[in-house]
């Protein structure tokens, strides 16, 4: 139930003045439907209108001034402008009017009649003038110029300054809200009230208001992230409250790992050790594996479904694409069999009998292991009693479609998987409803990948040494990124190299591209997993994917357009076995000094947590889409640089309170509910909450 204090805000903007059929659908993209959407809108710049002299004008900039109309010139057509000569004692600059209400202008602004003007300055060739002044007022009613005017986004038919009175008036709606914060570390951080920021917010006193780093901005941003966390921490706790069956470590796991052909690292051994003591708890599991591609984290949940398996539970293993459930069910169906734990694979591919016969293995408990993709939770897919759900790559699914998944068991253990690396700082904003174990230590053996960033322009270098390893029978993976609006152009991309690679390198060259259907891309995955193919050509749709030990190198195309995270996966494609393996970087010059050090950091370090850490220093935050890609919420507020001491701040905070006050039921949690609500981070509906 919405809190009445927040009625108003919840408001549609239709409520604001001014806002009708026409305006709504604007304001609503800008913003969003409601009131609050329109409080939540940021200032970007700030315009200062205090008077000056003609004399001081600067070309370019928003100026006023106090001046006297001089004269009018007439437009010879109605396609010329009205001009309007202006002056004060030091100057005179030319005022321009388009359009039809221009010819009312004499009789409102008379010559010899005293203005205050203000607008852009901008200088021409036929001397200084202003276009459409933003205010032109007389001098008595100088009040209706504001002197700090902040500035919002304005779209098409919606200009920026109609957003201000909009935001002004959301600002008025605005009520003075219960204080959710704890009053000692508002006194700690000197952070006002949540009105008086809010105000401040959209009342600007100087330019340094608008930083993040000011206190009234702090004080928002605390307040998203603890809402944010708040939400996770509820779902954490609800599911921990759920009972669930107390699964002990087995013989049989151990047998497993004692039968593989190498020693478990440090790191596994710990991720293992995490895992077995949440599933004997007797709560509900909800932990993610976080680590590298390639660095063992299929085996370590392998062990975990052995466990469940001696305890007579089954388990589902659910990835994102069919090529990796097929690995995955490699990976794992040998060991598993071995000891007597049942494993089946089920895809989209499954069809009429070959599917029913799987269905009733899995029904009847005949089967312990179900790997597969989304076939895994469809209605018909039944299981006899599913107790751990691991589902890999977790932020490729939806919440629904996981929790789909899970629906088909009782309180079933949850265990993510992912390698897409994310700053230490930032895991509570993605992850804050789950326990991490990272495995952050490669298994021995591994030979760094030599990574060299070379410009376009000696791509036929490239291509010719590229010629000579695969005719001594190496393979490679050469990516074209997918950078243009239009998929369709980037595939064109995809399919000239590879035909000018055919020209070079001769028949063996594949192409694999999203657009495939999902059984020719695994046709042309197997020719080259097979050695059939010696170079393999594709969009980003090995990014995750598949395990091909021979190939050791990696060409990538425009690698400054992707994310460092992405090409650090995209690396670890190749350096599998103990070979020397090779990632070349290709870039379009010039590169600017960011970019630089970007890729400077993939030739320095293998450490992808390191890369994330960095990336996310050097992106300075910047980069919105990079970081939503590896699952970072859309905050309003908050920004995982400017904020980054907040982050955990809010995390602790937020775990103490529902430690202490579960249903929020003191004063301060029934204030706390306000702030959930406010910002709509409500338990049920943490965007990226674990399912
Ligand atoms: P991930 O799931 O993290 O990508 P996997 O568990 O699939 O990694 O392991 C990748 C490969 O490395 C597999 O072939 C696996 O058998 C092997 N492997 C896993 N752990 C080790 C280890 N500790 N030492 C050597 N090889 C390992
Ligand atoms: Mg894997």
């Amino acid at each position: 139930m919405r809190p009445e204090i927040l009625f108003p805000l919840f408001a549609p903007i239709t409520s604001l003045k001014g806002v009708g059929p026409r305006v709504a659908p604007l304001l609503e993209r800008l913003a969003g439907p409601i009131v609050r959407d329109v409080l939540f809108l940021k200032p970007h710049s700030l315009v200062v209108r205090t008077p000056a002299d003609i004399s001081a004008a600067v070309d370019g900039q928003v100026m006023t001034f106090d001046v006297t109309i001089d004269a009018y010139e007439r437009p010879r057509s109605s396609a010329q402008p009205w001009r309007v000569r202006v002056s004060d004692p030091t100057g005179f600059l030319t005022l321009v009017f388009f359009g039809r209400f221009a010819d009312q202008l004499e009789q409102r602004h008379p010559v010899g009649a005293k203005r205050i003007i203000s607008g852009k300055v901008e200088d021409q060739k036929f001397g200084r003038q202003m276009v459409h002044p933003d205010y032109m007022v007389e001098p008595g009613k100088a009040g209706d110029i504001p002197e700090l005017e902040p500035i919002y986004p304005a779209t098409e038919g919606l200009p920026a300054r109609r957003v201000r009175v909009f935001a002004q008036e959301a600002l008025e709606r605005a009520p003075e809200l219960p204080e959710w914060q704890d009053p000692a570390w508002l006194a700690r951080e000197k952070l006002p009230p949540w009105r008086e920021a809010i105000a401040r917010l959209h009342g600007p006193e100087s330019e340094a208001d608008l930083s993040p780093l000011s206190r009234h901005y702090r004080r928002l941003a605390y307040d998203e992230l603890l809402a944010q966390q708040l939400a996770m921490a509820q779902r954490r706790a609800e599911r921990r409250r759920e009972p669930a069956v107390r699964i002990p470590a087995s013989e049989t796991a151990e047998r497993i790992r004692g039968d593989l052909p190498f020693a478990f690292t440090g790191a596994q051994t710990r991720a293992l050790a995490e895992i077995r003591a949440d599933l004997a708890g007797g709560e509900r599991m909800s932990r993610l594996i976080q680590g590298d591609v390639g660095s063992g984290k299929t085996v370590v949940a392998m062990c975990a479904m052995a466990d469940v398996a001696s305890a007579g539970g089954q388990t589902a293993l659910m990835a994102p694409t069919e090529i990796l459930a097929r690995q995955h069910f490699e990976t794992i169906q040998g060991p598993l069999t071995d000891h007597g734990v049942g494993v089946i694979l089920l895809t989209g591919r499954d069809k009429g009998a070959g599917r029913a016969e799987k269905l009733r293995a899995l029904a009847s408990g005949a089967v312990q292991v179900a790997v597969g993709t989304h076939a895994l939770f469809q209605d018909d897919v039944a299981f006899h009693r599913l107790q751990l759900a691991v589902i890999d790559e977790q932020h490729r699914f939806g919440v629904a479609e996981r929790q789909r998944l899970q629906a088909k068991g009782q309180a079933v253990h949850l265990l993510a998987m992912s390698a897409t690396p994310i700053p230490r700082t930032l895991e509570l904003t993605v992850y804050g409803d789950l326990d991490v174990s990272r495995i952050d230590e490669k298994p021995p053996g591994r030979t760094p990948v030599a990574t060299r960033a070379m410009p376009m322009t000696r791509i036929a270098e490239v291509e010719a040494r590229l010629h000579e390893v695969v005719q001594a029978g190496a393979q490679a993976f050469w990516i074209c990124p997918l950078v243009s609006e239009s998929e369709l152009v980037d595939l064109k991309a995809a399919e000239t190299r590879a035909a000018e690679l055919r020209e070079r390198i001769g028949p063996s060259v594949g192409l694999i591209h999203g657009k495939m259907p999902a059984a020719a891309k695994d046709a042309v995955m197997a020719e080259f997993a097979d050695g059939k193919l010696s170079v393999l050509v594709a969009t980003t749709v090995v990014e995750v994917g598949v395990n091909v030990p021979n190939a050791t190198i990696m060409v990538i195309e425009q690698a400054e357009r992707f994310g460092l995270a992405q090409l650090h996966q995209l690396r670890g494609r190749v350096g599998r076995g103990s070979r020397e393996s090779a990632c070349v970087l290709l870039y379009d010059p010039p590169l600017s000094e960011t970019a630089q050090k970007r890729l400077d950091i993939l030739r320095r370090t293998d450490d992808g947590f390191l890369i994330a850490e960095t990336d996310l220093e050097l992106r300075g935050g910047g980069d919105a889409l990079g970081l939503r890609q590896s699952g970072f919420p859309d905050y309003v507020f908050a920004d995982p640089i400017a904020h980054r001491d907040l982050i955990a701040a809010a995390g602790d905070d937020a775990r103490l309170i529902i430690g202490r006050d579960p249903q929020l039921t003191s004063p301060r949690g029934k204030a706390l509910r306000v702030l959930e609500e406010l910002f709509d981070w409500k338990a049920g509906m943490a965007l990226k909450s674990a399912g």
